[in-house]
């Protein structure tokens, strides 16, 4: 069903224009279209998005629906579980937070029925989205749509509980926040569809967070390289591992808002043509935390017996730097996120012990601030402007780290939101391209 990206761009607008009559001759087109917390809040904001599904399909697009649970739920039933427990078994937290998306797909049925749409709603597991068993953040090891495609055939509109999944040993699963966005795109390349729509509460991917900085523009089109940097440093418009299902399989993606309806941010492959600002967004990420080793022998195997460790705790390690002080001792620094942060303090102290004298210090004061754009690639100079425009805002850098396109730096929590707005300012990106 899926073409390439421009003919899809032209199709997924010209079936909205198309008369019923040219639709019957004509196969049907499939968005996967993937509704947020905000979008699906209260009664009346399900009702709006119940007349947007009933709309496409009027206008001849078959529709797979991806909700996520209402609002602030899942942060509510977080809560409740840290008034609860102490240990939380992630088990039973997974099973509790999938409770929020149940309810968010019984009421879009309910309200699609009342609009003659005939739907059914399906939990991540009656969906087929089968997830290794690490609680709280599985991975999708496996789509099996075989429901949802009969669903299709019949007629209705699946409508599928995002975020959750089911493990190899027959435990529900959570995808980590956010992960409603990875459900969505999973769903699009096993149904092979041909665009998922993730609709939000703004009207696509800016140059930067607007609630960070107003002035912020809406990008147009994206590649998917650079909206993989721009998730993996922070702008959690789409979670990261969505974008990365979206670009080894080609899905294209638009981001827009179910407030407004209009045409957002299409996230497609790269067209040579495409112009390529040289840096298209800033990103920040206060939910980082610094680990510093000092006193490490220099010698080799030393970095590989850390980084081992932490990977098999499945910490995700970002940024590394490693300084060989005279006496033959080496210090390492390195970010992780802040959730992993007791984790992974545990871990590197109990290496730094066999190593004997190394001394582990934690800092969760940190945050990064990020430069994201394909056009870097070929525009020397970036960083140094980068560096000179922090350093006029009297904001210190402490770590630093580059992509071919993307540079970010660590400053203090505290300065990160500053670093934002100054950055945007010196690469002119309130200003029309
Ligand atoms: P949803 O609940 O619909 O999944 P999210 O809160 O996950 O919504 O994502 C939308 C939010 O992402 C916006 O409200 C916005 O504040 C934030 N955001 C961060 N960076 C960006 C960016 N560069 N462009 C657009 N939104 C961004
Ligand atoms: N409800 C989940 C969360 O708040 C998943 C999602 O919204 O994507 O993280
Ligand atoms: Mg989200």
């Amino acid at each position: 069903m899926r073409h390439a990206t421009a003919a899809v761009l032209q199709r997924v607008t010209a079936v909205a224009a198309c008369s019923p009559q040219a639709l019957a001759s004509s196969p049907m087109s499939l968005v996967v279209q993937k509704f947020g917390g905000t979008s699906v809040a209260d009664a009346e904001r399900i009702r709006a998005v119940a007349d947007e599904v009933a709309r496409t399909r009027r206008a001849g697009t078959n529709v797979v629906v991806v909700v996520s649970a209402m609002g602030k739920t899942t942060d509510d039933l977080l809560g409740l579980a840290l008034r609860v427990s102490a240990t939380r078994p992630p088990r039973e937290l997974d099973m509790l937070l999938t409770a929020g998306e149940r309810i968010s797909m019984a009421l879009m049925c309910m309200a699609l029925a009342d609009r003659d749409v005939p739907a059914a709603s399906f939990t991540g597991s009656q969906a087929g989205i089968v997830t290794d068993d690490v609680h709280t953040k599985a991975r999708i090891v496996e789509v099996r749509a075989d429901r949802i495609r009969r669903a299709l055939a019949e007629g209705k509109v699946p409508v599928v509980a995002g975020f959750q999944g089911v493990s190899t040993a027959n435990d529900v699963t959570t995808l980590g926040r956010g992960g409603s966005d990875t459900t969505a795109v999973a769903l699009a390349v096993a149904l092979e569809a041909d665009a998922c729509e993730i609709f939000t509460d703004v009207t696509g991917v800016f140059t930067a967070d607007p609630r960070v900085v107003p002035a912020a523009r809406k990008i147009g089109r994206l590649s998917f390289e650079e909206m993989l940097e721009i998730s993996a440093t922070g702008g959690k418009v789409l979670a990261l591992r969505s974008v990365e299902f979206a670009r080894n399989h080609g899905v294209p993606l638009q981001v827009r808002s179910s407030f407004t309806w209009e045409p957002g941010t299409w996230v497609t492959k790269e067209d040579p043509g495409m112009e390529q600002p040289i840096v298209s967004a800033i990103t920040s990420d206060a939910d980082e935390a610094k680990i510093t080793v000092t006193g490490v022998p220099d010698r080799p195997g030393i970095a590989a017996a850390l980084f081992r460790s932490l990977a098999d705790r499945m910490v995700n390690v970002d940024m590394i730097v490693q300084n060989v002080s005279q006496q033959g001792n080496a210090d390492i620094s390195f970010t992780v996120p802040a959730s992993d942060l007791e984790a992974s303090v545990a871990t590197t102290r109990a290496v730094a012990t066999e190593l004997g004298k190394a001394d582990v210090t934690a800092d969760s004061g940190i945050g990064r601030v990020s430069l994201v754009g394909a056009g870097m690639r070929t525009h020397p100079g970036v960083t140094a402007t980068m560096f000179e425009a922090l350093a006029k805002a009297d904001i210190n850098i402490e770590m630093i780290s580059t992509s071919a396109i993307r540079v970010s730096c660590v400053v203090r929590a505290a300065a990160v939101e500053d670093a934002v707005r100054v950055l945007h300012e010196a690469f002119g990106l309130a200003d029309a391209p």
